[in-house]
């Protein structure tokens, strides 16, 4: 319903925009740019310092460990004897870089000049307070003097993000890219709908910015837009505002609601952008749900300050792609007749596609894996868009998701029945293992293998194959634990083996935060054999938390887990290649196998596997590099 409030008009298409505002309560009294501005920039150079900090420990260990075979060797025996061989390793590099740390100190002092810290010096003091606790002397040196990279302002636009709704990944992105982003030096927005089921937690924090009036369908027919703002850690947080659309409880109901809803968003988030004066130099735009604000952009904002804004699109998932007939997507988007071409919104014969003509119209489109890039532009990822993507490849790029690794940190991961870091895995596992089988209803028992699934039940995730080859995994020392909901099939079959193999296979029909963060500290390894993964974050999730994966070689999968090397004691997991049930269980047997028959190999991949880089930070400079190429000065 329209809230009964004193509103403004946005005119949109008008040569020279003059948006008025009403006046605007509470909060919203401070000029808000502005004060977004300010809080990013205060946040940035705090945390710009450990992003540096970060990337250049992690430098610093694998160079180490290239450049120092001797003391791998070392390593090696260490950790036959002991289950934490990397402090070792680093206590010994620690007494090394006091040293050098002293002797620039003092050097320092008698010159009393800013000296740059050599970079080995500097590298290594990093490395020191990456695993030890920091001595003050080594916060003095450890300044990165790196010159920053020049300021842009992005918005992004989305139908999700974490913690107030997410259903999957793109939940997790829309939190976790914007906050590091904001650290890498950018002006960060967030716009996403304000439903009804965001937690009252949320809403009662968020404050009023304004409202307007604004002309949506072909007919002229006219909807209320509300602009709630809520503010954490540099990032500016707005939610579009209308009960008529977004009061359901879930984002997404059925098609038949989800095209007004989007094509309506779209509209508001562009709108509100102007409303509060907002213009930013990218507008970064996120799977179907946004796919109109491309056009929308060029095609009715096109005389506002937003007309140099630069557009960019994500695809998240390819399957999802917001098409209905035309007639309807025309009426609610009230965009004119051109644009329903095949080359932009057409599809087939009387549909449109609202991500095919985001898809057109976007300056830039990236996915979230390189290997995902290339597999869409084929028949079978491409969902009836490889052609399409195959035309615009020259503006498309693959940049692999990362994870944010504060929330994800088993260390510090309030979720959790025992904290551990990389030191103190191998124990502290055993009592997350123990505390998950009781909860779940599993046997308790160390000796078993526990192996987690947790994820959306659909056939993208590779369920079928699973399903096929269970009672072939149940050999008296297996355990699965699943956590999913989606597809009434994969329910029923993933109940129906918890009724059959009681105490061995655990099935958490639900969606639960908790219980997945359990399963991730507790189990040993984490399945993931999807028949198309675009990126995939439950394998990050897994090997932050040291468990190993294993999963198919498609898309993020293939990018980001490297396949086990018995030879050379190398890679994060098990993996296979074609969709093939044979593969999968001959996967999962070899990293039985390895369990069962090797646990020193299994341990030292367990350790490799949290000391892998699964942040956001490189990632994140890539789409800051293409923030900059898009937008040069
Ligand atoms: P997708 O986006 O295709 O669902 P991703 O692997 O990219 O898959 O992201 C899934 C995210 O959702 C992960 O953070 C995962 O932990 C979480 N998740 C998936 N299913 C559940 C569930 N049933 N309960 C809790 N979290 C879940």
């Amino acid at each position: 319903m329209k809230k009964e409030e004193k509103k403004t008009e946005v005119v949109i298409n008008e040569p020279e925009v003059a948006v008025e505002k009403e006046p605007v309560q509470e909060a919203a009294e401070k000029k808000p740019a502005e004060t977004s501005a300010k809080k990013t920039t205060a946040k940035k150079t705090t945390t710009k310092k450990t992003t540096a900090k970060k990337t250049a420990a992690k430098k610093t260990a694998e160079k180490s460990e290239k450049t120092e075979p001797a003391k791998k060797t070392t390593t090696r025996k260490k950790t036959v004897k002991k289950a934490a061989p990397v402090v070792e390793e680093v206590k010994e590099k620690v007494v090394e870089v006091k040293a050098a740390v002293k002797e620039t100190v003092e050097k320092k002092k008698k010159t009393r000049k800013a000296v740059k810290p050599e970079p080995a010096v500097e590298e290594k003091i990093v490395e020191t307070e990456k695993t030890v606790e920091a001595e003050p002397v080594v916060e003095v040196i450890a300044e990165p003097e790196a010159p920053e990279s020049p300021r842009r302002s992005v918005v992004f636009i989305g139908s999700e993000c974490y913690p107030f709704v997410k259903s999957g990944g793109l939940g997790d992105v829309m939190y976790a890219l914007p906050r590091e982003l904001a650290r890498q030096n950018c002006d960060v927005k967030v716009i996403i709908p304000r439903y009804k089921c965001i937690p009252w937690e949320y809403q009662e924090k968020m404050v009023y910015r304004g409202a307007f009036d604004m002309d949506l369908c072909s007919d002229g027919r006219r909807f209320y837009v509300g602009i709630m703002e809520y503010v954490q850690d540099g990032v500016v947080y707005d939610f579009i505002d209308n009960e008529e659309f977004f009061s359901s409880g879930n984002p997404y109901t059925s098609i038949v609601d989800d095209i007004p809803k989007f094509c309506y968003f779209g509209k508001a988030a562009l709108a509100a952008l102007l409303y509060m004066d907002w213009i930013p130099d990218v507008i970064h735009c996120h799977d179907w749900q946004a796919g109109l604000v491309p056009i929308y952009l060029r095609e009715k904002f096109n005389n506002t300050k937003l007309a140099n804004a630069r557009s960019i699109i994500t695809i998240h998932n390819l399957r999802f792609q917001g098409i209905y007939n035309i007639d309807t997507i025309q009426y609610w988007s009230g965009l004119p007749d051109y644009v329903f071409n095949k080359d932009h919104l057409k599809q087939a014969y009387q549909d449109a596609n609202m991500f095919k003509g985001g898809l057109a119209y976007a300056d830039m489109i990236t996915t979230v894996s390189r290997t995902y890039a290339g597999e869409i532009q084929t028949p079978f990822f491409g969902e009836n868009l490889d052609a399409h993507l195959r035309y615009h490849s020259g503006k498309l790029r693959g940049i692999v998701n990362g994870i944010d690794v504060d929330t994800w940190d088993p260390a510090t991961d309030p979720m959790l029945y025992e904290h551990y870091d990389i030191s103190n895995v191998i124990e502290k596992k055993k009592v997350n293992k123990q505390k998950l089988q009781e909860e779940v209803g599993l046997e308790q028992n160390d000796g078993k293998m526990v192996l987690g699934l947790i994820s959306r039940l659909t056939n993208q995730k590779g369920l079928d194959l699973l399903n096929a080859i269970i009672p072939e995994l149940i050999d008296g020392n297996t355990q699965i634990v699943v956590l999913g909901s989606g597809d009434p099939q994969y329910e029923d079959s993933f109940r129906y083996y918890e009724y059959t193999y009681k105490g061995t296979i655990s099935s958490s029909i639900m969606y639960d935060e908790t219980r997945a963060h359990h399963i991730y500290a507790g189990a040993d390894a984490l399945l993931v054999p999807s028949l198309f993964e675009p990126c995939g974050l439950t394998q990050l999730n897994a090997m932050r938390y040291g468990t190993i994966p294993i999963v198919r070689e498609t898309g993020g999968l293939k990018d980001t887990v490297e396949p086990y090397n018995e030879f050379e004691n190398m890679g994060n997991g098990f993996t296979f290649d074609r969709y093939e049930t044979g593969l999968l269980l001959d996967a999962i047997n070899r990293a039985k196998t390895v369990f069962f028959t090797d646990r020193i190999r299994w341990d030292e991949m367990v350790q490799r596997d949290m000391a892998k880089d699964v942040s956001w930070a490189k990632s994140a400079a890539e789409y800051k590099n293409l923030y900059l190429e898009l937008t040069p000065r």
